[in-house]
C-alpha cells in the first residue's frame, strides 16, 4: 500500500502513514482519549507507551488551568495561549510517535507539568499515553 499523500510505501495494517501522518482512508480519524478504552471500539493491539515532551520557561505557566478534558471536546482552535500551545504540541508529539508505530489511537492520555528546578526555570509539559490499534465494535 502506498501513501496517497507522500507516495511512500506503508504497511497494510497501518491506518496512518508513518512518514507524513496522513490517514490511509478518508474516514480514518486519529483518536486521543483520557480513558483506558474508547466507547464503540475495541482495542485490537497495544503497541506501548508513548511520551511527548514540550519544555516551556517559567512565567508562561501562571495562567495554567488544568482543564484538559474540555480540550478534547473539539474546541482546539480556541486555545491560543502559550501553555495551551505547549499542550497541543506535546499531544502532537505523542500522536506522531504513535502513528510511527502504526497506532490509530491513544488511550489513557495523561498530561503533566513537571518543574526542572529553580535554577533551570523551565517547566516541562509531558503527554503520556498508550499507543493502540482500535477497530469499531460490531
Ligand atoms: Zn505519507
Amino acid at each position: 500500500m502506498k501513501c496517497q499523500k507522500c507516495g511512500k510505501e506503508i504497511k497494510n495494517e497501518f491506518a496512518f502513514c508513518q512518514y507524513c501522518g496522513s490517514p490511509t482512508s478518508p474516514t480514518q480519524e486519529f483518536m486521543i482519549v483520557t480513558t483506558p478504552s474508547i466507547p464503540g471500539y475495541k482495542i485490537k493491539k497495544v503497541l506501548g507507551v508513548v511520551t511527548g515532551l514540550t519544555p516551556r520557561t517559567r512565567g508562561v505557566l501562571g495562567k495554567f488551568v488544568a482543564s484538559f478534558q474540555s480540550m478534547l471536546g473539539g474546541e482546539v482552535t480556541a486555545f491560543t495561549t502559550e501553555l495551551e500551545k505547549a499542550r497541543i504540541e506535546a499531544m502532537d508529539r505523542i500522536k506522531d510517535k504513535a502513528i510511527a508505530q502504526g497506532a490509530n489511537a491513544i488511550t489513557g492520555l495523561d498530561l503533566e507539568t513537571s518543574d526542572l528546578g529553580l535554577q533551570a526555570g523551565v517547566t516541562v509539559i509531558s503527554a503520556t499515553g498508550t499507543a493502540v490499534i482500535v477497530e469499531p465494535e460490531r
